[in-house]
């Protein structure tokens, strides 16, 4: 299949992120796209770059307010006196519908949820052409290829309409999800990410369009914590359009995988005729996030039961970090997916 990326996805070189108290080097590091490449490379897909569709397809999603904030604020950060080389948000507003503030760094408070999105000098580049490998990827699909992988990088899950938080930026699923819809499309997003995609189930929680599932570790003692849980079913028009399927930490291959067949059920009942794979590889068991306990053969067995749903499908890349099996493990995804489609 195509693999979609663009060199300028290596802008972004975060260095910082705070977990437990400590300041640590952040693990989304850019090295995570030559171990990703290699992988895909390893399965046989051919890497292409994006076309440039614009702002548009982003700004159906994020606020014009937002991406001002991201284009602009690093560039502002330099002003104030003694700042560290990374935007990073040191204060948060108690309501999210408190004023929206002027300064750089209320700003940043108000549009970064947490300390893992640092942005510094490339963040807005990498970010832009991460969603735009995700929109051509999603092109792809509706010109007819069945399926596509895009390596989106630096990931996108856990971003709101106007809220970075967890290495994420521009929600690219559901960037490439929405793009779909808007040519006539009926997608369902699927996220094996290990943490909850709270950023994509809040884009599209009041909507019924658009169908989030969501396996995870179950965010009870794990990252989002505020989200993720199973009653979270969506509201409004949108109340029974949203799944989460939180899992007990440690969860190997085949306890996740009958819990995988809920979910592709699930899918099949909205009458999705595409799906968007939010493709976390962070599930490993191996993976620095240790949250469930998925094998690099587990990988191969979830691809082959989503190629099992007969969709055409598209791959978007999420989390999974630094280890030696990252891009085997997507090796497993690509080529189980290709095994067993029909
Ligand atoms: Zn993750």
């Amino acid at each position: 299949m195509k693999a979609i990326f663009d060199d300028r996805q290596w802008a972004h070189q975060p260095k910082h992120f705070m977990a437990n108290g400590a300041i640590l080097p952040n693990p989304e590091q850019a090295e995570r796209i030559e171990r990703l490449l290699g992988g895909a490379k390893a399965a046989g897909c051919v890497v292409e770059a994006p076309l440039d569709a614009g702002l548009g397809p982003i700004a159906a999603l994020h606020s014009p307010e937002y991406l001002t904030f991201l284009q602009t604020i690093h560039q502002r950060w330099q002003f104030i006196e003694g700042a560290g080389a990374e935007v990073i948000p040191n204060i948060h507003p108690m309501s999210r519908s408190d004023s929206y503030p002027k300064s750089a760094v209320g700003q940043a408070g108000f549009h970064q949820g947490d300390t893992a999105c640092p942005i510094a000098a490339g963040t807005w580049q990498a970010a832009y052409w991460s969603a735009q490998s995700a929109i051509t990827g999603a092109d792809l699909l509706l010109d007819g290829e069945r399926a596509v992988y895009a390596l989106s990088r630096p990931p996108g899950h856990h971003a709101f309409g106007d809220l970075a938080g967890g290495f994420c930026f521009l929600n690219n699923s559901g960037i490439a999800a929405e793009r779909l819809r808007a040519a006539g499309l009926r997608p369902a997003i699927l996220d094996v990410d290990v943490h909850h995609g709270n950023g994509t189930q809040g884009i599209f929680y009041h909507r019924k369009d658009v169908l989030t599932v969501s396996l995870h570790a179950d965010p009870e003692r794990f990252y989002p914590f505020f989200w993720g849980h199973a009653q979270e079913r969506g509201a409004g028009e949108g109340l029974g359009y949203n799944l989460n399927l939180p899992l007990a930490r440690g969860t190997g291959d085949d306890a996740y995988l009958e819990v995988l067949a809920l979910a592709l059920r699930r899918i099949e009942a909205f009458g999705a005729d595409v799906v968007v794979v939010a493709l976390g590889l962070d599930a490993f068991v191996g993976d620095p996030f240790k949250g469930l306990a998925i094998t690099e053969a587990g990988f191969g067995r979830i691809a082959a039961a989503i190629a099992g749903l007969g969709l055409p499908c598209l791959f978007v890349q999420e989390g999974g970090y630094l280890c030696d099996e990252l891009g085997d493990n997507l090796t497993a995804v690509l080529t189980g997916f290709e095994q067993s489609r029909a």
